[in-house]
């Protein structure tokens, strides 16, 4: 992808000082990628050093290659090679962050023979590029989990752990800290404030973003601008005149406990297992514990307060579900629940990454709709390159270009949980 000269560089023969308004997963992974990769001044504005609203840490954590649409897969590719290796990447002197990634895989199940169809497609696209899954039929399920009820199965699709994939769980709350921590080590400053808007300058046609205005009165000025509000950046877009598709919409998740402990025959961890209703639940590492949620029942409206978690949701919809997809869940105890923001687009379901026209220096990564966190790594390394060098260097992530809403060229992805 060719010419690696710095935009820092070229232009301004000083290092390039990039504001980042959002400093979750995004901001703190792009933050840490343009201060150590190429050298530049990054300060990121985060409102809430506690994160207590932020997806980042509200988040189920999980990682999967099995994706509809190529780019997805290989961004995941990409961001679990990071993961992997996050102890070292992330290091500060002996200080090595440890996140916990653990690869039990997530089954996919059909209970159709339409749905059984959908995944052997993917298992096709997933093939094309070195992810490994298994497809199981439900004898095979039963042989492999003897937990799982298969009677009204027709496939399964397994995520196999390999050098090229794996899929599984992480803490997310480490891996943003240790993005923050890195990126505070690399010399990226961090202002807890309130971004409200930006002062534009438009010179000889063509329009700059020249500082961020802060809700304390600070205006901080920078060559480049980047958008990573999370489930907030629409109305930041909005300072610019810019429309982005991107929505709060609230996701509840649950935790309980059932005296089962649930292995594959070969004493493996239970995967993390999507019903067919779109019901999924996963096994935490204490033996007998275990996470679960649903898509929404009914409609999905903006910006409900996350205080109210739905548990109807849990008694009238997933537990029967639950009960009935794995008989030993009939008896079990809620323990805790909490609801966090998916930054839902709304357009085509994936990230919005890339330049924010018109402006000559005003970039974005938000829209991730559910799937960000495991994104961040790749998503990151890639937008630092586009801001400093004008091109992506490693993987291409054009097709999560903003414009393509504009353009209405949807890349829509089936596989949002
Ligand atoms: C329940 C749930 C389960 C999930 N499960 C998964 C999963 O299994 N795998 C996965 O990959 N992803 C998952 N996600 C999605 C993932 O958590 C997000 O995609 C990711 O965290 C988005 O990171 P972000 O940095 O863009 O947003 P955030 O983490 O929300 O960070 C945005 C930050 O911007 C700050 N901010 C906003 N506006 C302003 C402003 N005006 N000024 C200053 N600061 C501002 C906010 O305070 C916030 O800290 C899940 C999310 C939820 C809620």
């Amino acid at each position: 992808m060719g010419n690696t000269q710095s935009w820092a560089t070229r232009e301004w023969q000083r290092p390039l000082h990039v504001v980042i308004v959002g400093g979750g997963v995004m901001g703190c992974a792009t933050a840490w990628f343009l201060a150590r990769e190429h050298g530049a001044r990054v300060t990121v504005v985060e409102r809430d050093a506690s994160y207590a609203k932020a997806s980042s840490a509200l988040s189920v954590c999980a990682i999967r290659q099995q994706f509809s649409t190529a780019i997805n897969i290989r961004i995941s590719q990409d961001s679990l090679a990071f993961y992997r290796a996050i102890g070292t990447a992330l290091a500060i002197g002996d200080e090595r962050p440890d996140i916990g990634l653990i690869e039990p895989g997530y089954l996919y199940l059909a209970a159709t023979e339409g749905g059984a169809g959908v995944l052997r497609e993917q298992h096709a696209l997933q093939q094309q590029h070195a992810v490994q899954t298994a497809l199981l039929d439900p004898p095979a399920l039963v042989q492999r989990y003897p937990w799982i009820s298969a009677d009204d199965l027709v496939l399964g699709s397994l995520g196999l752990s390999t050098a090229t994939s794996g899929e599984g769980w992480f803490d997310g709350y480490a891996a943003l800290q240790a993005f923050r921590r890195g990126a505070v080590a690399a010399g990226v400053t961090f202002i807890e404030d309130d971004a409200i808007d930006f002062v534009v300058n438009t010179h000889a046609g063509t329009s700059r973003v020249q500082a961020v205005h802060t809700a304390t009165g600070r205006a901080i000025e920078g060559d480049a601008v980047v958008i990573a509000a999370g489930a907030w950046s629409a109305r930041m877009g909005d300072q610019l005149g810019v429309s982005l598709p991107v929505h709060a919409r609230k996701r509840d998740v649950f935790a309980f406990e059932a005296d089962v402990d649930l292995r594959a025959s070969d004493g493996q961890l239970a995967p993390l297992v999507i019903d067919p209703s779109g019901v999924w639940f996963r096994p935490e590492m204490q033996a007998g514990r275990f996470l679960c949620g649903s898509p929404p029942r009914d409609g999905d409206p903006d910006d409900v307060p996350l205080e109210r978690v739905d548990h109807g949701l849990f008694d009238d919809f997933i537990w029967p579900i639950l009960a009935a997809r794995v008989p030993a869940f009939d008896a079990l105890r809620v323990t805790s629940s909490w609801a966090g923001y998916y930054e839902m687009n709304s357009f085509d379901h994936n990230g919005l990454v890339g330049a924010l026209d018109p402006y000559a220096n005003a970039y974005t990564a938000c829209g991730f709709s559910g799937h960000g966190l495991q994104q961040a790594p790749a998503v990151g390394r890639g937008l630092a390159e586009l801001i400093a060098t004008g091109q992506y260097l490693t993987l291409d992530l054009t097709p999560l270009r903003v414009s393509r809403v504009a353009e209405g060229r949807p890349l829509l992805e089936k596989n949002v949980i």
